[in-house]
């Protein structure tokens, strides 16, 4: 209740910006600059096959890769039922920052096929 909270079915904390650090008034969420924030890890993404078009649908997708900045999700090659030529998401969590540019892209509803599990606070 009258918490900052990420919700990344409505957007994604855009990878150049710091404006909600240097603009809280109270310390809440501390100003770090953009270098900074960049290496700054709130949580990490989790796949899950079962959700996904590529593992569902046999039909490629890679918007969650697209979206990533850091490249922490790598679309792989995948065998498939159909021997079509297809990639899955793979996610390599020491590159993830947890920005939610995955979440936010990915198509499926109503549950995503890729989320961040945000980092337990201090
Ligand atoms: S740093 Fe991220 S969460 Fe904060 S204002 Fe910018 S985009 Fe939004
Ligand atoms: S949350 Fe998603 S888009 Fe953001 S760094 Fe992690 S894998 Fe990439
Ligand atoms: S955006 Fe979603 S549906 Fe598309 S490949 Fe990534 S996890 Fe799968």
């Amino acid at each position: 209740m009258m918490q900052p909270r990420m919700n990344f079915h409505a957007g994604h904390c855009n990878y150049e910006c710091t404006i909600c650090m240097n603009v809280c008034p109270s310390g809440a969420i501390l100003p770090l600059t953009v270098e900074k924030k960049k290496l700054m890890q709130l949580g990490v993404a989790k796949f899950i096959k079962e959700n996904c078009v590529v593992y569902a649908d046999n039909t490629d997708c890679g918007a969650c890769s697209e979206h990533c900045p850091t490249k922490a999700v790598n679309m792989v090659p995948y065998s498939n039922p159909v021997n079509k030529r297809l990639k899955i998401p793979e996610v390599k969590p020491e590159y993830c920052i947890g920005c939610g540019g995955c979440e936010h892209a990915c198509r499926t509803k109503p549950y995503k096929a890729i989320y961040v599990d945000g980092n337990a606070g201090p």
